[in-house]
């Protein structure tokens, strides 16, 4: 009986081992990565199910490649009518429009009816006649919202839109979302260049690494990290080079041209979908406005890489004296 008794102690107080499991996939034209801890492998084994059904769930809404995406249907339609579109779309239009303002339009979601004539793989770029004739259709002010029907409509016939600059990072803050749902305390979630972590890893803090935008076997800084979002916007990541000009993903709305101040910028933020948005915009703006505008948000920092290399912070990364 005191045999028994001792057994049934060990089984009561032998605690439940937590594992960290991982899973890489290709969504979104990129690479993905999940990694958290868990007590529960059936639990584990569902949530990277989940996750992996989640980002292509997202892609298959805002994919501009997809015929069939919700992205389209507006791309196709919203210059001749009001588009009624799902709640999630409008809420990430009305996020894109909000950051637009807040940048003076250097983060802007028509760069897209210049943008979609850049084929980085096939070395594709616009004519100048092209640019200048599709430059008027860069125009934030030509997209109306209508809250009460939950619409889109186009005021520019040449006007299309993609959300390659914020989709991802809905993505990642909507994983968190689910693993934070299923009671997950400590987890890391990438997609492309877009990140975000909960806790900890093995009690120890997250180590992102921001790599250097001319050698990708170096990183210029390994960030400690602890429930925050990272999100990097780089000229390196698509792009091909002729006559000397790199020709990349990042658009200046007000050329319809690649922007060239900057080779690469990092955001530290509360969510993803901020962190995404913001590293694409200050990467328009460059240093100086760039700077200005991330010290000027609460709980934004920055790191920025110029043109030439030098590296900047914002004013709360800095040490103090
Ligand atoms: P990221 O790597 O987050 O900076 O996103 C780059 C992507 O954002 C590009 O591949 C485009 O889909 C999109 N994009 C490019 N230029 C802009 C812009 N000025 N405003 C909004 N999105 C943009
Ligand atoms: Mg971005």
């Amino acid at each position: 009986m005191k045999c028994l008794f001792i057994f049934l102690l060990f089984i009561f107080v032998t605690p439940i081992s937590a594992e960290w499991y991982q899973h890489s996939f290709d969504v979104m034209g990129t690479r993905a990565k999940v990694e958290f801890e868990s007590d529960s492998k059936l639990l584990a084994d569902k949530l990277i199910e989940d996750v992996v059904a989640e980002m292509n769930r997202i892609d298959r809404l805002m994919s501009p490649y997809k015929p069939n995406s919700e992205l389209s249907s507006i791309n196709g339609l919203a210059f001749r009518e009001d588009v009624i579109v799902s709640q999630e779309m409008f809420k990430l239009l009305e996020k894109s429009l909000y950051f637009s303002k807040l940048t003076n339009g250097a983060f802007d979601i028509t760069f897209s009816s210049i943008g979609y004539l850049y084929d980085y793989r096939e070395r594709k770029r616009p004519t100048e006649q092209q640019k200048e004739q599709l430059k008027e259709s860069i125009n934030f002010l030509s997209i109306k919202l209508e809250q009460y029907k939950r619409s889109v409509r186009f005021d520019s016939q040449n006007s299309k839109i993609d959300l390659g600059g914020i989709a991802k990072g809905h993505a990642v803050d909507r994983c968190i979302e689910i693993l934070k749902s299923q009671g997950i305390k400590n987890a890391f979630v990438n997609a492309g260049g877009d990140s975000r972590v909960i806790g900890r890893k093995k009690e120890r803090l997250w180590y992102i690494g921001i790599r250097h935008p001319r050698d990708d076997s170096k990183l210029i800084v390994n960030l400690p990290l602890e429930n925050v979002s990272i999100s990097t916007s780089g000229d390196y990541e698509r792009f091909f080079i002729k006559d000397n000009i790199r020709y990349h993903h990042i658009i200046d709305p007000s050329t319809g041209d690649s922007a060239r101040e900057l080779q690469s910028v990092t955001i530290l933020a509360e969510n993803s979908v901020d962190a995404d948005a913001l590293s694409t915009s200050v990467f328009v703006l460059g240093s100086d406005a760039g700077m200005k505008l991330v010290n000027s948000l609460e709980g934004v920092s920055a790191i920025i890489i110029d043109k030439n290399g030098k590296m900047s912070i914002s004013d709360d990364l800095r040490e103090p004296n």
